[in-house]
């Protein structure tokens, strides 16, 4: 039986005290959702110390957005995977569509970081997607499949077994336009099969997501699909009503 789980990516929103009161709200409706669904909370930076207290003991996951691609230095501006540790995270987004985009992150950085998340025992929410050119040119399965064989087939099984995959398709993040449920499932499935492809049984094992305009209205024809494990949620996570009725659709 795969995890269930519903992660919410903050991005660069709220104030240290408003994602304190966020998370203190998520928390408090934390008990709502199945216990075979995990939440997750990925806040900024500033906020993981905060949050990592309101969540101390409780069934809430807390990820960092994103880690540096080395252990220490003169890396001005950049986080360690050993600061993540220090506090209490146990996840990192990596491979976000926006730090892709907008920050030139490549498949061979993301390589150099997601060894250095899982050495260091955190699980790695390891994004992919197509963008809207790449979907119209008919391109959404090679793009996936790329984007796994260049950072996940360099993982061994054991190191695979710790990380979660969320596709997101560019398209559909932050714009209301949703994958159908159908478009959704069917790359999923190829996802999964590509991972069977380098890691056999495995695969089956594997906690993919959906990410890309989520919400309570969509999620559960989405989390009925069988290869949907859950969703990354952007927008909907920052109201702890709206992510709690998104865990609930399952
Ligand atoms: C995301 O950025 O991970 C995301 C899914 O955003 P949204 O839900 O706002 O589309």
């Amino acid at each position: 039986m795969r995890k269930h789980i519903v992660a919410g990516n903050w991005k660069m929103n709220t104030t240290v005290p408003e994602g304190v009161e966020l998370a203190k709200a998520v928390v408090a409706k934390a008990a709502e959702v199945p216990s075979d669904v995990k939440l997750i909370i990925a806040p900024p930076f500033t906020h993981l110390a905060p949050v990592a207290e309101v969540v101390k003991g409780t069934a809430v996951g807390l990820s960092a957005q994103n880690c540096a691609d080395k252990t220490k230095g003169a890396y001005t501006g950049e986080v360690s995977v050993d600061m993540l540790k220090s506090v209490s995270c146990e996840y990192t987004i990596l491979g976000h569509s926006e730090r892709r985009q907008y920050y030139g992150e490549t498949d061979a950085k993301l390589v150099e970081k997601i060894h250095l998340a899982l050495a260091a025992g955190l699980s790695p929410i390891f994004c992919i997607g197509e963008n809207l050119d790449e979907r119209e040119a008919g391109k959404h399965f090679d793009v996936v499949t790329e984007q796994i064989k260049n950072v996940l087939y360099t993982l061994t099984p054991e190191e695979m077994a710790n990380v979660i995959v969320a596709y997101e398709p560019v398209w559909a993040i932050g714009t209301g336009k949703t994958a159908t449920a159908e478009q959704a499932q069917e790359i999923h499935a190829c996802c999964r099969k590509v991972l069977a492809e380098k890691f056999g049984a495995l695969a089956e094992e594997i906690t993919i997501l959906y990410g890309g305009s989520c919400k309570p209205s969509n999620a559960k024809e989405l989390f009925a699909q069988p290869d949907i494990d859950g969703g990354l949620i952007g927008g909907a996570a920052l109201k702890a009503e709206d992510f709690i009725g998104i865990a609930t659709s399952f």
